[in-house]
Parts: structure tokens; sequence; C-alpha cells
């Protein structure tokens, strides 16, 4: 089958050839892929450390199926020819982290597109615990992105949200892939005033049709700094939500933190330089999101996958995207590079 390969950070990727995958394990699902997305960190070498992959090795995080295409002979929630979304993880289900539904802390768990072969490929191995049900109304392609950006995006909004009162202020920055996800599931769920930066202006132009109460152009002068300030009633925002955290945006965000208030960090690229007597005189808080989880963390119930499908089913949660054939995945990762895609570039076999 065709694969997409990352065959050395920071260089092209390329078209290859690997082996289909075969169900061996009894709860193996073989996924015929509808849809995939990634992440360009991943393509500079961000998660190398982190991932040991062996090189060359398939990207792909972010899958959606046409169809179950083959599954082991303990597999029991899902048949052939189902539509499925995949929970980005591959994950135990029996380590204490998997038993709290918390499969984002597993002990033993894989990443495909990151860790272990992704979706930019015509089928990936994942296992039956990672494959959710698509509802029939909804597509491939237009939820693909949504199994991690959108299900990342929603996690760390929800998380927010949970806290936000009517009159609270939540600042949002980053209106691209992740962030345009991020408005509208604040618009959905949470009844805080909501004030999105970005610097590109037709990022904010699609973040005030999705619902944003304000928009607020950032740039290399702080002076968006003082607007947000302005808007809060000079206290600033209860909840600061940063998709970007590079360019400077965590030494921004930090001054549009209330006192006590949370920054939930979500992007990542940069260190955050703060003070540490500003950390305990405002009691402000650092809050890290990874992925999502299906079940209960501790005493809050979340479902964040399977409750994103809901709001996509519903028509609240639309993505935007912008499709590539998987013949052509270079010149999505250029436009994405370029800051030509609006929302997120999904490749479709
Ligand atoms: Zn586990």
């Amino acid at each position: 089958m065709k694969v997409v390969q990352v065959v050395g950070y920071h260089e092209d990727l390329k078209m290859g050839e690997a082996e289909q995958p075969k169900a061996t394990g009894p709860l193996d699902v073989i996924v015929k892929i509808g849809a995939a997305g990634t992440d360009l960190h991943i393509l500079e070498g961000q998660w190398a450390d982190k991932s040991n992959v062996k090189l060359p090795y398939t990207i792909g995080h972010e899958n959606a199926g046409w169809q179950v295409h083959e599954i082991g002979n303990g597999v029991t929630n899902l048949k052939i020819g189902d539509k499925v979304i995949l929970h980005p993880l591959m994950t135990c289900g029996l380590c204490t982290a998997c038993r709290f539904g918390d499969d984002v802390h597993c002990e033993a768990s894989s990443f495909p597109g990151v860790d272990v072969n992704g979706g930019y490929a015509e089928y990936l191995k994942t296992t039956a615990r990672s494959a959710i049900k698509l509802d029939d109304s909804l597509e491939p392609a237009d939820v693909a992105a949504l199994a991690d950006a959108g299900l990342t995006a929603y996690h760390a909004v929800a998380k927010a949200a949970r806290l936000l009162r009517p009159g609270n202020f939540c600042v949002i920055i980053g209106a691209g892939g992740l962030g345009h996800i991020g408005i509208q599931v604040a618009k959905a769920i949470s009844a805080a005033t909501l004030i999105v930066l970005d610097r590109n202006e037709a990022a904010l132009k699609l973040a005030k049709e999705l619902g944003a109460d304000h928009v607020v152009q950032s740039g290399p002068n702080d002076d968006f700094v003082k607007k947000v300030q302005e808007i809060t009633g000079g206290k600033g925002a209860e909840a600061v939500i940063d998709f970007v955290a590079e360019g400077g945006s965590t030494s921004t965000g930090v001054q549009m933190i209330r006192r006590a208030g949370n920054y939930y960090v979500v992007g990542y690229g940069e260190n955050i330089n703060v003070p540490t007597i500003d950390i305990i005189s405002t009691e402000i808080n650092f809050i890290g999101n990874l992925v999502g989880s299906y079940n209960v963390r501790l005493y809050e119930v979340v479902n964040d996958l399977a409750e994103l499908m809901v709001l996509a089913a519903q028509g609240k949660v639309k993505l935007h995207t912008s499709k590539y054939k998987l013949d052509d995945f270079q010149k999505a990762i250029d436009d994405l590079s370029a800051g030509k895609v609006r929302g997120r570039a999904i490749l479709v076999p």
C-alpha cells in the first residue's frame, strides 16, 4: 500500500510503499483510512526525543476511517464496514489510568503517527478500544481532524468551561487549526465572554463568524494586551487558553490573566518565563493539556471525544478544512508552513 513517510526531520516527506497491516491480536482493528491530519511540529522533530521513533515511519495521527476493514476475533464493539473515528492513542485498558477512563496517561500506550506508523496510508492498525463508531450523518473527511486537534481543543476548553461562569472572560490565543474548533466549543458549552487573539486578519474574520464576542489582532508590539485589559475592565480574564505558545504568546498571554485565573497551555514550542513571586502573589495556575480522555477523571465525568462527536452531529462544531489528495501531501505541508491554510489541512486517499 502507499504511505507517506518521514525520512528525516526538517526534510520533505516521501511517498513510499509498505506492507498492508494485518489483525494479529484478538483486539486489533484494521481501518481503511478515509482522511488523516497531522502537525508540523512532528516534521520539525519536536517529538523525536519523546517518541524515540525509528525513521522512516508513516505519519498521520488524526485518523478517521471510511470503514473497518478487518477485526481480531475478540472484537465485539465493531463490525467490518463500520465508519469510525479513532482516538489518537492506542491504550492498554488495564493500567490504573485506563481503568479511570483517563487513557491519555496510559502506562503502555502507543501513538500512531508519532511513535508507530500512522494514517497517511491506505490502512491503519489500531485497537477496538480506540475506535468510536461515527454517526451516519458524519463523513470521515469532515471529522478526521476532530480526532486529535479537535479533541485537544475540546479537552482544554471543556476544562476551562467547567470553572467559567456567565460574566467571566475567556481569552483564546490563536484561531487556527485548533483554535477555530476551540472557539465553537467555547460558544457551545460556556456563557463566558469570548475574546479571540490572532495575528492573521483572515483568522480573526473566521473567529468572528464562529461567534467570538471580541476579536483582537495581536502583533509585534504589546498594544493588544492593553485592548484585552480594557475589555476585561482592567482585571484580565479568568481563563486564557493558549493554542499557540510560540513567538512570545506566553509572555503576553500571562499578562491577560486575572488574579487566581488559569492559563491553559495547548500549543507548544516556547518556554513560559514567569517570576515565581508573580505566581504566588496572584495565585495564577498553569495547566497542561494533552489530547483528551474517554471517561471519568477523578470526580469529573468527561468523555471528550464522544461529547465532541455529539456537538459535531448537532452542527455546533464544524471543521474548516482544506482537503488534499494523498499524492499532494507536500503541497499540504507547504501551504500549512506558509500560513495559507484556514482551519485544518486534511489528506484524503
Ligand atoms: Zn493503560
